[in-house]
């Protein structure tokens, strides 16, 4: 039985090898062989010296650097090709996500459950906007989701190898992971951890790369704001055709109308909805087409630390 524990890493240097300690000191107690694969994304100081170093100090640290910042869900799929283990466990490297729960992770692998997911319960710490933000966006996308997405679910959980291989079959660009590990199904559990205030530095997630995670995951998840327009259009052409109406009384029965008036605004209210409705039918087929084009590669590699696994992508592919 092999663990891999694969961990993001933006700018983390003064905090890393404090977390690997912590890590390392959990790891120890599984009881089972274990390897830490450290995705450097991007970082702009010194994290990645830090990880060769770790590398170089214990033959169970891998790391990969990636050319640029792609961001966590990128860093994330990165790290989740590199591995090979029998289950993957994927944490933050802030210690916001309790090494100490992973015993508990592997505990429920072993009664059968192929994705143990966890779910943040008490938030007291955590900033009351993004508390907030992120409360309003579970309750959005659950209303419109193909896939139930539990609210204050993290990037915390361990998946087997099976389960990783099904995400990994995914090769949509735009990733919201929470959700995707929700569609591929299987047996899964839920496990709630209180989030612990970040150790060093500060978070990584600017509104921008909230709003951007927000974005992918309402898109890749429905097509509800793409029928929005479609629904739109319908409204207006009933609200055309009643407007139509009242212009045709105008014109029948009292004396106050001018001469095609009536029938350029009925034509334009009519022609108006029909546009947004056609538009929204083509944002249904572009949406549909979208889904489809995104053949890029989602990140690059720049360097390796330690013996990294071959990706498993082009196996599956
Ligand atoms: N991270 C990353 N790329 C990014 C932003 C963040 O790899 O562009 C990493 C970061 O180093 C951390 C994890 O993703 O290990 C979660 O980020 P952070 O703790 O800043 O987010 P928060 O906990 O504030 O939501
Ligand atoms: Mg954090």
């Amino acid at each position: 039985m092999r663990i891999s524990v694969v961990v993001p890493v933006y700018n983390e240097e003064t905090g890393l090898r404090q977390f690997f300690c912590t890590l390392h000191d959990v790891l120890r107690t599984l009881g089972s062989s274990w390897e830490v694969l450290f995705v450097d994304d991007g970082s702009a100081d010194d994290s990645w010296v830090v990880i060769q170093q770790l590398a170089s100090e214990h033959a169970e640290v891998k790391g990969i650097r990636l050319s640029r910042n792609f961001g966590h869900q990128m860093a994330l799929t990165a790290g989740l090709e590199h591995v090979s283990a029998d289950a993957v466990i994927t944490m933050d490297a802030d210690l916001q996500h309790p090494p100490e729960l992973i015993p508990e992770l592997v505990a429920r692998w072993q009664q059968g459950f192929e994705v143990v997911n966890t779910v943040r319960t008490d938030a007291a710490e955590m900033r009351q906007f993004k508390r907030r933000t992120s409360a309003l966006f579970y309750r959005l996308i659950n209303k419109v989701s193909e896939v139930p997405i539990p609210a204050g679910a993290a990037d915390f959980r361990l998946l087997s190898r099976q389960a990783n291989q099904a995400l990994l079959a995914m090769p949509e660009r735009h990733r919201f992971l929470r959700g995707m590990v929700s569609w591929i199904g299987f047996s899964q559990t839920f496990i709630p951890y209180t989030a612990r205030p970040r150790q060093h530095g500060e978070s990584k997630y600017t509104l921008r790369k909230m709003m951007n995670l927000g974005a992918d995951g309402l898109t890749s998840f429905s097509v509800a704001p793409l029928r929005l327009a479609l629904l739109l259009g319908l409204i207006s052409i009933v609200l055309a055709f009643l407007y139509a109406v009242y212009v045709l009384w105008v014109k029948i029965f009292t004396h106050n109308s001018e001469p095609g008036w009536t029938s350029i605004i009925g034509v334009s209210m009519f022609f108006g909805g029909v546009q947004l409705f056609t538009l929204g039918i083509l944002g249904e087929y572009l949406g549909q087409l979208f889904g489809e084009i995104k053949r890029r590669p989602l990140y690059v590699i720049a360097q390796t630390a330690g013996s990294v696994e071959p990706s498993a992508r082009k196996e599956i592919i």
